[in-house]
């Protein structure tokens, strides 16, 4: 029996959508972890994928029975500027598996050699980049969030050129498709209308398949990205998650999270909050998050144009009212998420102003985001209905994060306003402590992992972070480290690509 059952379906597509080619082996390849749960889920043995064959398999040193490898193709808008010809210069997907959930999964290694995309590139990823990646993703995963996910990671015993010379590593990727809205622009941007009926074909079978007996395919594609990222990116506001490069080329039609560069989630709550290092007009700032997607979607039907109907000014009627759902549809998973944030069953038109109020003041007393309201869920709790303040109690933040003076009369309005409620005040704050999570990857403790598996070789702090972080709506206050904002010495500013 094969050790991956793959089944490679996007290798099946016409050769104009990829190119095939090997990953390039590396000098001494080292475990780093294994995601168990996952490769049990994809139906691969864990103990074999951490084995000397495993490892050569997750290296691109030795190619898996079944493996079909290509670099696939595409286009996209980068930091608003379009750039004809992108592609997969730094990974190679394996192929695919079905995993135990009946879903179809790509297998992609990341930083595995060069390919005809890497457009001068080393194809090559350094420890960091890795494993920030694999934290940020599975705490991601862990979140509730749909995102791309990491099998596992290797180093490569290379080094590679960067600033300076850095430990080299693979990390094996997971995403139910890597098909980007750039994907689309590619084949759009070169009138190749049949390649665009393929891939219409092939991503909705793959993720949207309650579409397939839609009259009009590319539309009803087109009805169900936009929903999909709607509801992303509304997930991501919710979390104070900070993308830091929403190109189009980042953006899946599968609409999970995808490319972890210089991602962040904010400590202090900010709209116009910035971590990217590349990101120096801030387009991709917190609050511009919903309008990028607004913007990368209307990409996405610009490129669906030619397949949307025959009559282009009839097409691009339908686009235009299909792109024109976006706002509401985000504002409306949006209020929804944030009515659950706050207790509410449903966040009604007068509770807009309360909601507002408080991300106002949170951005004048610069709370940090993830505590404001992980203390509002303590405060929720049965016999706190009226007291403003509440003793410090195992299982709550309180030791970690007070409320300010300058939120208690909002606070007393927001508990008046729970008092209307129906539920009991023990399912509110249920409800609450799961909607708003305790431990994220706050951008110190990353770095602090990353720069010990860097400079001393250290695992220890990143195998400790990415459990705490599996569970993220648990208190323990054994784990009170991994929940305290970063002191002013500790702050991260910037973060960056890694490329
Ligand atoms: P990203 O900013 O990660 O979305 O990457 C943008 C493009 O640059 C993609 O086509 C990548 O494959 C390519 N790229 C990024 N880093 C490298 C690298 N080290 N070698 C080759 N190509 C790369
Ligand atoms: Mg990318």
């Amino acid at each position: 029996m094969n050790a991956i059952a793959f089944d490679n379906s996007y290798a099946r597509l016409p050769d104009r959508f990829f190119s095939r080619r090997q990953p390039t082996a590396v000098a001494d390849p080292r475990p780093i972890r294994v995601n168990h749960a996952l490769a049990t889920l994809l139906g691969i043995d864990p103990h074999w994928l951490e084995s000397a064959e495993g490892t050569a398999v997750l290296a691109g040193n030795a190619t898996p029975e079944g493996a079909e490898p290509i670099a696939t193709v595409y286009a996209g808008h980068q930091f608003g500027s379009y750039n004809p010809q992108l592609g997969d210069g730094r990974a190679i997907l394996l192929g695919e598996v079905i995993g135990a959930d009946g879903q179809r999964y790509d297998i992609q290694l990341k930083g595995s050699g060069p390919t005809p995309y890497s457009r001068g590139g080393d194809g090559r990823a350094p420890l960091g980049a890795v494993l920030r990646e694999y934290l940020v993703s599975e705490s991601m995963h862990a979140l509730g969030l749909p995102t791309t996910r990491a099998l596992g990671a290797v180093t490569t015993g290379e080094q590679v050129a960067r600033e300076s010379f850095l430990p080299g590593a693979v990390l094996c990727r997971v995403a139910q498709s890597h098909i980007r809205i750039g994907t689309f622009q590619f084949f759009a941007a070169r009138q190749d209308t049949e390649a665009l009926r393929v891939l219409v074909d092939h991503v909705l079978a793959r993720h949207y398949p309650d579409a397939l007996d839609e009259d009009n395919q590319p539309l009803a594609l087109l009805r169900r990205v936009i929903s999909a990222q709607a509801s992303l990116v509304a997930q991501w506001q919710l979390l104070g998650f900070i993308h830091g490069v929403m190109n189009t080329d980042n953006m899946l039609l599968s609409g999970e999270t995808i490319d972890y560069g210089p991602c962040a989630f904010m400590d202090d709550f900010h709209p116009d909050k910035v971590y990217s290092s590349i990101d120096h007009g801030g387009r991709y700032a917190y609050g511009n998050q919903p309008g990028i997607a607004h913007w990368n979607l209307a990409a996405l039907a610009q490129a669906l144009l030619p397949v949307l109907h025959d009559d282009p000014e009839q097409a691009v009627a339908l686009a235009q009212d299909c792109v024109d759902t976006f706002p509401e549809q985000f504002t409306r998973a949006h209020r929804k998420g944030l009515a659950r944030k706050l207790g509410l069953a449903e966040l009604l038109e007068e509770d807009r102003t309360l909601a507002d109020e408080l991300l106002q003041l949170m951005a004048e007393q610069q709370l940090d985001f993830t505590l404001t309201f992980r203390r509002l869920a303590d405060l929720a709790g049965p016999g706190n209905e009226s007291s403003l303040k509440l003793p410090d109690e195992d299982g709550s933040v309180a030791r970690l994060f007070e409320i300010p003076d300058a939120l208690l009369p909002w606070l007393a309005r927001w508990q008046q306003r729970l008092a209307q409620e129906t539920t009991t005040a023990g399912e509110r704050q249920a409800s609450m402590y799961a909607a708003n999570p305790v431990f994220i990857p706050r951008n110190h403790l990353v770095e602090e992992a990353l720069q010990a598996a860097t400079e001393k070789g250290d695992f220890a702090p990143f195998n400790t972070l990415l459990k705490v972080l599996a569970r993220p709506f648990a208190f323990d206050a054994a784990l009170a480290r991994f929940a305290t904002p970063p002191k002013p010495e500790q702050v991260v500013r910037q973060t960056f690509c890694g490329t």
